[in-house]
């Protein structure tokens, strides 16, 4: 027999009822397009959502329809998050910075009905809309503009969709395991590959990534979401804020570290998340901008590596607590996260640093497991690496669209990436499978000879690659860019002596301006060994 407990439904609609009536006053404020910043509250984020769900009716939409997105961070992208799934379509959030044949796969591929857009991508979406082939309305993110309505044929007009409705749209009680919104990878290799996220997990993740060691949001917070909303839910952050009724802060298309510096001493944000290379950018725009983040408690960083010399930074300058997550596409995304144990606190704290620099424990909801090649499982032992494999309650199990699972015969994803766990659970990325150098049948991780040019101080960037090598197969490069022009070669691998064992010490570093970065911010390693991947053989 079955428990005596009411089921309700775990929905999204039922996160933004939740914000709209117990923090109806709690300010979102959002970082327009245009430069201006406008102050609004939970309250109107969920009159506006249920405006947008009523609207989509009207257009005729039905349900599980799917309305893509090309937008910035703003209060508009968060009222289509919620009105968009809390509404029972789809929300496809779709990375602009993706090229153009990636953008017409991914939206045909999706069968987006709605393609909602920021005034930003107007001409891009113009140039492509002949070759969209499932997009009934485009709906630019704005009031009605004359430029903007001679560009695009039949286009309708945000503010003027919402403003013939009326607000009073009740919140639809949808199966949990619905679909609620679709994200792809950004596709390195291949085309890219859709995740479907349904209410439940979305919800689930909501919670448990929410937990105290977890992403930890509080009512009392100020959040400010850096993460893109085009990149797997801006890691969760609207729907946990919701939750949660945090105050939240949505930075829109300026993410250079000056701009952030001071968005974050005037909204005292408390809590800020987003990817390594955005928190490399504040420390220069404070020390640009004389802004002392004093308001600022803690940022998570994940999404790569967090190169481990920004934690003594933070903290010693700016008082900040960096935590490191990491997570993927495929898990909603949080998979782990990095906070101490009880038995910690006794260690002095250059140890209590050294373990906070790895990507943490997963929380209650996740499971994590290492195995070899053969499938064999090894032991959690902090030394032995093996291939990264996760299951619980917001991962995969199968791509949008794919008639296959996902998942291993016993009912795990495997993450692609190479890692140790230890006997507490903690888990520290090596490498990517694919990134990881085979150097005379030994593995050397990219990730901490990239870790280590990153300490170096006159060094800005460095990535690390296998060069094919005659005798040992690969050997590691290291591709720079230089802080201080006149760092050289010799100055950089002398760097290496001690850090490293002498035979993980590359056998080369090349300099270049820029180093080639993938739609989510990401150092696009395939392209460096396109490039460099016979340095040595010259
Ligand atoms: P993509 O696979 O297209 O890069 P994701 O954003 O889903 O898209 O990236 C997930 C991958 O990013 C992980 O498998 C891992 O390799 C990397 N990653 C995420 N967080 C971290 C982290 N904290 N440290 C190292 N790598 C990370």
């Amino acid at each position: 027999m079955l428990g005596k407990m009411m089921h309700k439904q775990l929905t999204i609609g039922s996160l933004i009822e939740h914000a709209g009536r117990f923090h109806a006053g709690t300010t979102v404020t959002s970082v327009e397009t245009s430069g201006e910043t406008v102050h609004m509250t939970w309250g109107d984020i969920d009159t506006n959502a249920r405006r947008l769900a009523a609207a989509l009716n009207r257009l005729g939409l039905e349900q599980g329809a799917r309305c893509g997105t090309i937008a910035w961070n703003n209060r508009r992208h968060l009222e289509i998050y919620f009105g968009v799934s809390g509404g029972g379509f789809v929300c496809h959030t779709i990375n602009p910075r993706l090229k153009a044949e990636q953008l017409i796969y991914i939206i045909n591929h999706a069968e987006d009905q709605v393609l909602f857009i920021d005034t930003t991508f107007v001409p891009a979406v113009a140039q492509l809309r002949a070759q969209f082939t499932e997009v009934k309305h485009i709906v630019v993110m704005g009031p009605r503009d004359a430029d903007i309505a001679a560009q695009i044929d039949g286009v309708l007009f945000y503010d003027e969709l919402l403003a013939a409705e009326t607000g009073d749209f009740d919140w639809p009680d949808l199966d949990e395991n619905l679909p609620s919104s679709l994200c792809y990878t950004s596709g390195t290799t291949g085309n890219p590959k859709g995740v479907e996220y349904t209410h439940r997990t979305s919800v689930l993740h909501t919670l448990g990534g929410n937990q105290p060691d977890g992403i930890g949001l509080r009512a009392r917070d100020t959040v400010l979401a850096v993460v893109p909303m085009f990149h797997v839910n801006a890691w969760g952050t609207p729907y946990i804020a919701a939750a949660v009724g945090a105050k939240l802060v949505l930075p829109g298309p300026n993410l250079d570290g000056v701009s952030l510096a001071k968005l974050i001493d005037a909204e005292k944000i408390t809590v800020a998340l987003g990817v390594p290379t955005i928190w490399m950018g504040l420390l220069q725009g404070l020390e640009e901008t004389g802004c002392t983040a004093a308001s600022l408690e803690r940022t998570i960083v994940g999404g790569s590596a967090l190169p481990t010399v920004m934690i003594p930074t933070f903290r010693d300058k700016y008082g900040v607590e960096l935590v490191h997550a990491w997570g993927m596409t495929e898990t909603s995304p949080i998979g782990t996260l990095n906070q101490l144990l009880q038995k910690h606190s006794t260690l002095d704290s250059d140890a209590q640093e050294k373990l906070r620099e790895g990507q943490g424990r997963a929380p209650y909801g996740i499971n994590l497991r290492l195995v070899d090649d053969a499938g064999t499982i090894l032991p959690n032992d902090g030394k032995t690496e093996g291939n990264l494999q996760i299951c619980g309650h917001w991962v995969i199990d199968s791509y949008f669209r794919a008639d296959d699972s996902a998942l291993t015969a016993d009912g795990w994803f495997n993450t692609g990436d190479v890692a140790t766990i230890d006997a507490d659970g903690y888990m520290i990325i090596r490498d990517r499978s694919k990134d990881i150098i085979k150097s005379g049948g030994e593995w050397i991780s990219t990730v901490e000879l990239e870790d280590i040019a990153m300490s170096h101080s006159d060094i800005a960037q460095a990535a690390a690659i296998a060069a094919k090598h005659p005798k040992w197969d690969e050997r590691p490069v290291v591709i720079a860019v230089k802080r201080n022009p006149s760092v050289t070669e010799a100055a950089l691998l002398a760097h290496y002596k001690g850090k490293v064992a002498s035979w993980q010490i590359p056998d080369r570093v090349v300099f270049v301006d820029t180093l080639p970065l993938g739609g989510t911010g990401k150092v696009l390693k395939n392209k460096l060994r396109e490039s460099y991947d016979e340095v040595l053989l010259e």
